[in-house]
């Protein structure tokens, strides 16, 4: 009896001996798994990562991509400004006057002066031959700023360039506006005030550039005088003048205010007006050519 319980005893032992190896197996095997798992979690992680990582080079191409086409677009334009559009500037007079004479316009038996001497100020005593370069040097300079280009009839004071002649260096470069910078005189010191020129609408020699002329010189008279506050005069529409008569291209001339008018004529010389006064301009130039 006892051997048979020993027997027992030691059988019942293997069996939970065997039991609790199975036991530990399983164990082993969940924790074979949840590593495995964990393994595969925080691969996953990874990969997402990646995943992440390659969709954000992608868009950060297309945003490149797309900053590029903006870019070309951007420069389209100013491109187009600085290869398209000329605007010649001419300082009105030269150092001394050109009384010999020249006609008014094509095929006219009318003769004029090719270059009169211009006025001067009452109160800065300063040939208008020379505050007309200042302005027109300083017009030049924003002008090109703007993007435009800008071809100067005259840079120095001794010159010797007469009014047709002036137009003919506008024509031969087909600018696309021709602006004549001019100061004016009157005997009646009390007068001030700007105005542009342009030809009539039956100007016999260039009418068919009347109503660009026209509307350039409305464009710089309106621009000018917000700019300055000064007084508006007009546009006036002559066929006496043959620096315009002469011209195939749209064209106007400026008369800035009034160098028989003690204060006018002082402001003129200022910094800060003529600054103003060449801002009214390209304005107007710019109103002109972008319509
Ligand atoms: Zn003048």
């Amino acid at each position: 009896m006892i051997k048979r319980k020993i027997i027992i005893l030691l059988i019942v032992c293997m069996i939970t001996s065997i039991l609790s190896a199975c036991k530990k197996d399983d164990n082993t095997k969940k924790t074979n798994d949840n590593e495995s798992k964990k393994v595969e979690e925080t691969k996953k992680p990874e990969d997402n990562n990646l995943e992440k990582e390659k969709e954000q080079e992608k868009e950060k191409d297309k945003n490149k991509e797309q900053e590029q086409v903006k870019e070309k677009e951007s420069e389209k334009p100013e491109e187009k400004k600085e290869k398209n559009k000329t605007i010649a500037i001419d300082a009105g007079h030269q150092q001394t006057g050109d009384p010999s004479k020249e006609p008014v316009g094509p095929n006219s038996s009318q003769m004029k002066a090719k270059v009169a001497s211009g006025t001067s100020g009452v109160a800065t005593k300063k040939p208008e031959y020379k505050l007309t370069l200042e302005v027109a040097l300083k017009l030049q300079a924003e002008l090109e700023k703007r993007g435009y280009n800008v071809l100067m009839i005259r840079k120095t004071h001794d010159v010797n360039i007469s009014n047709k002649e002036r137009a003919d260096i506008a024509n031969e470069a087909n600018v696309d506006a021709f602006i004549r910078i001019h100061a004016n005189g009157s005997d009646n010191s009390s007068t001030t005030g700007a105005m542009t020129i342009c030809q009539t609408e039956s100007n016999p020699y260039n009418a068919d550039m009347w109503s660009k002329s026209k509307l350039l010189s409305e464009c710089v008279l309106d621009s000018f005088v917000e700019a300055t506050n000064c007084k508006r005069e007009k546009v006036w529409q002559t066929d006496t003048m043959s620096g315009i008569n002469w011209a195939k291209v749209p064209v106007t001339i400026i008369e800035m205010g009034y160098m028989s008018n003690p204060d006018e004529d002082k402001l003129m010389s200022t910094e800060d007006y003529q600054d103003k006064m060449v801002m009214g301009m390209a304005n107007g130039l710019e109103k002109f050519l972008d319509s």
